[in-house]
């Protein structure tokens, strides 16, 4: 409440998308709504339309009046994006994906987060023992916009010797790029976060082969030895890292790593959680930062009702803690989720032969469930 009385209003936009996207985030409205009645915030909601909806309207995936409301507002919250509709192997035709991209580029979103979280009552889920899942809660902090996937890379044909034998063959390279404020930002967002978590960072690399890594690694040492040695921080190569998500998953609290290595890691690690339905994402940038759950927009559940809307939720939960720095409603609402599944109400994707039929819902009563226990 500001000293006028007035409630703090925060202004969301809200990009649905395509297929099952419109379903979970009128979800995602209901439980803002239900956390604005016992909060003294309000919640001002802007919706515009992205991926193949926008095509079908304007031509473009992404229009220029959604990038207008999505710069204005203070958090951006997607649903998903993307269906047969749209497919396409045509370069001159637009592409779904592209108001994602061009989402991300315009708004400058380096750093991305995807909590890793196992639920008490999720774990038999996973394709691991649950004795391995034992207290594993951790945070990939993915670097976004720099590395192997944005540096100089070619194909050259007719290249002498390259074809084995000495006959001319093909060459293909890619580089991976870094400049020393890419790692600098990134390297703050991981130590920031570990602060509000369990005060630990691995910041994984492959310094015994790689400059870029060994660059990563001094950056890495100096940002933290210049304002957060409070934090735990511990080097780790990533052939290492991905046989330990494995081996022992609970040592990690925030992972830290570059662009490819974080894309790889961050899928190893999902399947710790048993289900693609559960898994939250953020994209922090300079600016407005975007919530989206990490699966796609489901085409053949699209309109039936079903979806599972938790990982949209835990995505709200993490844009309450990173961009309206709400981190009780965010714990509110990750207990809620966690109340919800231990009382054994499940969607479809996340249900077993022991679910009995009245514990299993649709997208709506999952979000009624947890709005209610909010
Ligand atoms: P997908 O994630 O949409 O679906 C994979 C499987 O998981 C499907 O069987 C689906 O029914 C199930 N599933 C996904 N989310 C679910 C949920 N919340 N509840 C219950 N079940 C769920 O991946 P896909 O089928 O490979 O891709 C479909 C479309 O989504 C494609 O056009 C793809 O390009 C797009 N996509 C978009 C994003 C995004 O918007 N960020 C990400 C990935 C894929």
């Amino acid at each position: 409440m500001s000293e006028f009385g007035e409630l703090h209003t925060y202004r969301i936009c809200l990009l649905p998308g395509d297929g099952i996207g419109m379903e979970i985030t009128a979800e995602a409205v209901k439980v803002l709504e239900a956390i604005a009645l016992r909060e003294d915030v309000s919640f001002a909601f802007a919706e515009a339309i992205l991926g193949g909806a926008a095509i079908d309207e304007t031509g473009t995936a992404l229009p220029d009046a959604t990038l207008e409301v999505a710069h204005a507002a203070d958090a951006v919250l997607l649903g998903a994006i993307g269906g047969p509709k749209w497919d396409t192997t045509d370069p001159t035709k637009p592409r779904p994906e592209q108001g994602l991209l061009g989402l991300r580029k315009a708004l400058g979103l380096y750093a991305n987060l995807r909590p890793v979280r196992i639920f008490d009552a999720l774990r038999d889920a996973s394709t691991l023992k649950p004795e391995h899942l034992q207290e594993v809660d951790m945070l990939i902090v993915r670097e976004l916009t720099g590395g192997l996937y944005f540096g100089e890379r070619a194909r050259e044909y007719g290249v002498p010797g390259a074809g084995g034998n000495g006959a001319a063959g093909q060459r293909a390279y890619d580089t991976m790029d870094y400049q020393e404020y890419e790692v600098e930002r990134i390297a703050r967002v991981a130590f920031e976060a570990a602060r509000s978590r369990r005060g630990r960072v691995h910041s994984v690399d492959k310094a015994n082969v790689l400059e870029s890594s060994r660059m990563w690694r001094e950056i890495v040492h100096g940002v933290h030895g210049t304002g957060y040695t409070d934090v735990e921080l511990i080097d780790q190569l990533v052939d290492n890292t991905a046989m330990q998500l494995i081996r022992w998953p609970a040592q990690f609290d925030v992972i830290v790593t570059e662009n490819m290595f974080g894309d790889i890691l961050s899928d190893e690690a999902s399947m710790l959680t048993g289900s693609l339905g559960m898994l939250a994402s953020a994209s922090l940038g300079d600016g407005t930062a975007l919530y989206e759950p990490s699966h796609g927009s489901a085409p053949d559940i699209a309109g039936q009702g079903v979806a599972n809307p938790l990982a949209m939720l835990l995505s709200v939960e993490l844009m309450l803690r990173y961009s309206f720095a709400m981190e009780e409603s965010a714990d509110r609402l990750g207990r809620a989720i966690e109340a919800v599944l231990d009382e054994g109400w499940r969607t479809r994707d996340i249900a077993d032969e022991s679910t009995p039929d009245e514990r299993l819902v649709g997208t709506a009563a999952m979000g009624d469930l947890v709005a209610e226990r909010l």
